[in-house]
């Protein structure tokens, strides 16, 4: 089983972005407190005999988090949980966090990846996206990071930006294969409703990139990237051999997870998904008033096959049709390959060891298929 935990706060509010996030720090304190109560209550989620394996806190912002807010959570969770000892722990940062003072403290904590949202390595493009760091920042975190002998690291960028050309996104691309980083994710922009961002398009202010453009900025992302001898796992994550983010993956093989935090979400590995609520102010009160502010939803088999094929086809591991079967019987298999069968015939599809993978043709046009796979 893998833990997360999201945290809740930013320095400010990236134009793109519509994350559960705040700016203001009002609630911190008791924010420490009542997640400090999530962990105390439900420890008894983890079945008998189970283990923690990786953790992760994700946000927000967790680099906000001083020091010994991190050491008091941490002492919870060692306290309570037990743990593998051989997971993935990690921490997202944002890069201006990252100074050498936090990289020391973050090194005497039990932290052992480190993720960083860039997003771009061009100042105008940063300051577009409301980005608070430089690209220089990035730089000499990953410098202090490395000192720390955190060296399992993980950066973000984003690709598609108004205005963007091949060889700023290609610049971007390079500079990140300068600095040996193990792991990649890069994203599309994306204009999700209520941002800042979206406002400007609806304004007539920002006009999105052509469809062209970002199978272009795409198609070159790959490419490059396979050549340094990353491997594309995961249709927005690349990696060195052997280096893939090891607790996201597990959302894409359907392993258990508890979720905490204020909009967390939780998953039992079988049928039951639980969300908390989407709200500080009442995450926060209903812990310290001993409680849980949450709803829960049962998958249906419906659901839970339509998930099972979007998550899998997304990696590089692909649905391997025997673990299908035993999971959704002979017929759900015999449907499956059928609505295959026009991208097998397309090169969008393979089909080899019993599994369905995606061509890198395919990858292309993944959320059509997908979409037609559930058919
Ligand atoms: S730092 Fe991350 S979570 Fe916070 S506003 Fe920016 S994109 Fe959203």
């Amino acid at each position: 089983m893998n833990l997360y935990l999201h945290i809740p706060f930013c320095a400010s509010r990236c134009s793109y972005c519509d994350f559960y996030t705040q700016t203001g720090s009002r609630l911190r304190r008791d924010f420490i407190n009542a997640l400090i109560r999530e962990l105390h209550l439900r420890r008894g989620e983890l079945p008998d005999g189970a283990f923690i394996e990786h953790i992760y806190f994700g946000g927000g912002t967790p680099s906000l988090l001083t020091p010994d807010e991190l050491t008091r959570i941490f002492a919870t969770i060692t306290s309570l949980y037990p743990l593998t000892g051989s997971g993935e722990v990690t921490i997202e940062c944002n890069p201006d966090d990252v100074t050498a003072d936090y990289a020391q403290a973050l090194g005497t904590l039990p932290i052992n990846r480190v993720s960083m949202g860039v997003q771009s390595f061009h100042s105008d493009d940063l300051s577009f996206l409301n980005r608070r760091h430089s690209a220089e920042q990035v730089f000499s975190a990953v410098e202090a990071l490395r000192h720390q002998g955190i060296d399992n690291l993980s950066l973000d960028l984003i690709y598609g930006l108004p205005g963007q050309t091949e060889e700023r996104w290609l610049a971007n691309i390079r500079t990140f294969l300068s600095l040996s980083v193990p792991h990649l994710s890069a994203y599309h922009l994306i204009y999700e409703e209520g941002t800042a961002l979206t406002r400007l398009v609806e304004r007539g202010k920002v006009h999105p990139v052509s469809e062209d453009d970002s199978l272009r900025f795409f198609e070159l992302l790959i490419s490059e990237l396979k050549t340094a001898g990353y491997e594309h796992y995961e249709i927005s994550n690349f990696a060195l051999p052997n280096r893939y983010a090891r607790h996201n993956t597990g959302y894409w093989q359907g392993v258990p997870y508890l979720g905490l935090g204020p909009s967390a979400h939780s998953f039992d590995g079988v049928r039951t998904r639980s969300h908390n609520v989407a709200s500080l102010a009442r995450y926060t009160k209903a812990l310290l008033d001993g409680k849980r502010d949450y709803e829960t939803e049962y998958l249906s088999d419906e659901e839970l096959q339509h998930e099972y094929i979007l998550t899998r086809l997304r990696t590089q591991w692909g649905i391997p049709l025997a673990d299908y079967t035993a999971r959704f019987g002979e017929h759900a298999t015999s449907l499956l390959l059928q609505a295959a069968k026009e991208h097998l015939n397309r090169d969008q599809l393979t089909y080899s060891e019993n599994t369905l993978r995606l061509t890198p043709s395919g990858i292309f046009v993944s959320d059509g298929i997908i979409a037609d796979l559930f058919q």
